[in-house]
């Protein structure tokens, strides 16, 4: 089993489970990142003594280099110091950054890891192509971390290729909800996730179904799937965490009670297993499970990222920064739920065909800098 690990995005929602998996491995930890939690990232570096701590804001990151001066940890700041926690010598490198800020720190870690726990599905979304192409180059392994795919990959093992993925989608608060229905929802409302505790960003995106679109497109990648060979079906409980469908019909899936423990662990411990706090399933508790096909009329970031996914990378990465924009605005207060589709839809138009890397970082930063100038 692998040893050291490079955790980034070491302090949210994954980034803090991870911590409880490197604990219970006993896994030595060689750098951490952060955007500016200064009093979490301390206590992190404290525990576990990394070479490098990173926090992307220079002002936190100066705060932390006091705080920890009586300790043998580097403290780094800014963008560069992400980069130096993510280009740190280990196993495996966690991403756990949460948004298209991931994709250099997934670069640099390729260059320094074997094997990379991507739970930043940005990463993908934007450059899956180029990314995929450097992991290959490198000889580096990229273990998913975000649920379905790690459904995915665990009914893979030791398989022939599918004929299709049945990715499931819990369908989010606003399940069954008509668009009338959504005008008024609140920031609190769609924070309410049935199922997961995750991120501000990702349970957004999960009220909205974006979430299921970027994890089609980061699927279609991973596995090497065209979109029309994936089912995107609710499965409301968020039991069955996604399926694959073989030549001869049958269906292999993966279950389990919604905790990313499970995901987050199996990434580090491939292809191996280890025990985890989780509790045991018992199906006879759940009862039934149910499955409905998602409303993309209602849900229309769906349909856009299906949309932009035929349309190739350049899309998929508008779509992206536009969806990053439409999201911190509604979180803000700016901008209402069903704003959010239509901000997406009106930012990201334009763009077709592949897009390396660096060409979806420039098609970020115009998307970005047409919200700025579209404001008030
Ligand atoms: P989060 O907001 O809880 O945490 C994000 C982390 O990234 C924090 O530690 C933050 O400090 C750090 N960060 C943000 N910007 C940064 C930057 N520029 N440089 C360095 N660090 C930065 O988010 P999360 O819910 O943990 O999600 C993280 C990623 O995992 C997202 O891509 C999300 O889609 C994916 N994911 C999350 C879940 C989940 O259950 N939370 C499930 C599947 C996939
Ligand atoms: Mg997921």
């Amino acid at each position: 089993m692998l040893k050291t690990l490079t955790l980034l995005g070491s302090t949210g929602s994954i980034g803090k489970n991870a911590v409880k998996a490197a604990r219970r491995l006993g896994l030595e930890v060689r750098a951490l990142a952060a955007f500016r939690s200064v009093k979490e990232m301390e206590a992190e570096a404290r525990e576990f003594l990394p070479r490098v701590a990173a926090l992307y804001n220079e002002d936190a990151a100066r705060d932390l280099r006091t705080r920890l001066a009586d300790t043998s940890v580097k403290v780094v700041g800014g963008e560069e110091g992400v980069l130096e926690a993510a280009a740190t010598e280990a196993d495996c490198c966690l991403n756990a950054i949460v948004g298209v800020a991931g994709l250099r720190p997934t670069l640099a870690a390729l260059g320094a890891v074997k094997r990379l726990a991507l739970a930043n599905k940005e990463t993908l979304v934007c450059a899956g192509s180029g990314v995929l192409r450097a992991a290959r180059e490198r000889g580096v392994e990229i273990i998913p971390v975000d649920s379905e795919h790690s459904a995915i990959f665990q009914c893979l093992q030791g398989a022939p290729r599918p004929r299709r993925i049945i990715l499931t989608a819990s369908g989010g608060p606003f399940f069954g909800r008509t668009a009338e229905e959504l005008e008024g929802v609140t920031v609190t409302d769609a924070l309410a996730h049935p199922n997961w505790s995750m991120g501000a960003k990702i349970t957004v995106d999960s009220a909205t179904l974006m979430n299921k679109g970027l994890e089609m497109i980061e699927a279609m990648h991973l596995f090497g799937v065209k979109r029309e060979n994936i089912k995107i079906i609710v499965q409301r409980e968020s039991i069955i965490h996604s399926a694959v469908e073989f030549e001869d019909g049958a269906v292999v899936a993966q279950l389990g009670i919604p905790d990313m423990s499970i995901p987050i662990q199996y990434a580090f411990t491939y292809p191996g297993r280890a025990g985890t706090e989780t509790p045991p399933l018992e199906l006879e508790k759940i009862g039934s499970l149910s499955f409905s096909v998602p409303d993309r009329n209602t849900f229309k970031c769906l349909a856009l990222a299906e949309r932009a996914a035929d349309a190739g990378g350049a899309a998929c990465a508008a779509l992206n920064a536009a969806n990053e924009v439409a999201v911190g605005r509604f979180l803000a207060g700016d901008l209402s739920f069903p704003g959010i589709a239509e901000t997406v839809e009106r930012l990201s138009e334009g763009y077709s065909g592949d897009a390396s890397p660096e060409r979806a970082l420039e098609i970020d930063a115009e998307v970005r800098s047409r919200a700025a100038g579209s404001r008030g």
